[in-house]
C-alpha cells in the first residue's frame, strides 16, 4: 500500500514456543468481573458484563523470563495494578455461543491492566469515558501467549500478583463473575471479533498503587509469569 505518511508498525505480542509474533488487533477489557473486586470498587450484585477498550499498541510485550521496563505513566499520582487473564483470540465471529467459544481461541497469557486510578475515579464521577484512565501508552503489559493446547486448564488456574515479593492479588480464574465463555459470547454480540484480537477478562481483588522503583510479578498457573519494572 502506498501510504501518504509512514504506516503504523503493527502492534504484537511474543509466543511461548515459536519466534513468530501475535499480532494485535483490538484490546476488550472485562470491568468488575470478580466479585471480591467489585466489592472493593463499591459494586455487589452479578451486573451484565461492560466493556472498555485499549489501543491496540498500549500494548507493552515481554518475553518469557524477561523484566519489561514501564515508564511511569503522566498526568497521575495512583497508578494502579490489576492482574488479569488475557485471552488471544484467533478464530474472528460475531454472536459466538459460549459453547463454541473455545473454537475462536488462539491461547492465553498473563497481562497486567495498568489503571490511572485517580484520572478514571474522576472520569467515573463527571459520567466521562475512562479512556484517559485506561488507555494510556504501555498500559498494557503482557507476557507471551501460550497456545490453549499447552495451556492446561486455564479456567480452574491460580492468579496473583506480587509487588516487591509480596503478595498483593491471589486468586484463582474460577472465581470470574462471567466465564471465558460466557465474556466471548456477550462481547462478540456487541463486536464482531477478529483474530488478533485480545480481551483482558478483568482482575480479582487487592487492587493498588504502585510507585516508580517497583518490580511486578504477575503469573497465572501453566502461563508463566510477566515481571514488570516500573520506570
Ligand atoms: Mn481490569
Amino acid at each position: 500500500m502506498d501510504t501518504v505518511i509512514p504506516a503504523p508498525a503493527p502492534a504484537s505480542v511474543a509466543v511461548v514456543g515459536t519466534p513468530q509474533r501475535f499480532p494485535v488487533h483490538r484490546i476488550y477489557c472485562v470491568g468488575r468481573n470478580y466479585e471480591e473486586h467489585a466489592k472493593e470498587m463499591g459494586h455487589t450484585g452479578r451486573e451484565p458484563p461492560f466493556f472498555f477498550m485499549k489501543p491496540a499498541d498500549a500494548v507493552l510485550p515481554a518475553l518469557a523470563q524477561e523484566v519489561v521496563a514501564m515508564p511511569y505513566p503522566t498526568l497521575t499520582s495512583n497508578l494502579h495494578h490489576e492482574i488479569e487473564l488475557v485471552v488471544a483470540i484467533g478464530v474472528g465471529g460475531h454472536n459466538i455461543a459460549a459453547v463454541d467459544a473455545h473454537q475462536h481461541i488462539y491461547g492465553y497469557a498473563v497481562g497486567l491492566d495498568m489503571t490511572r486510578r485517580d484520572l478514571q475515579n474522576d472520569m467515573k464521577k463527571q459520567g466521562r469515558p475512562w479512556c484517559i484512565g485506561k488507555g494510556f501508552d504501555a498500559s498494557a503489559p503482557i507476557g507471551p501467549i501460550t497456545p490453549a493446547a499447552r495451556a492446561g486448564d486455564v479456567a480452574q488456574a491460580g492468579i496473583y500478583l506480587q509487588v516487591n515479593g509480596a503478595d498483593r492479588q491471589r486468586s484463582s480464574v474460577s472465581q470470574l463473575i462471567w466465564n471465558i465463555a460466557e465474556t466471548i459470547e456477550q462481547l462478540s454480540q456487541a463486536w464482531t471479533l477478529q483474530p488478533g484480537d485480545l480481551i483482558f477478562t478483568g482482575t480479582p481483588a487487592g487492587v493498588s498503587a504502585v510507585v516508580r522503583g517497583d518490580t511486578l510479578v504477575g503469573g497465572i498457573d501453566g502461563l508463566g509469569t510477566l515481571t514488570v519494572r516500573l520506570e
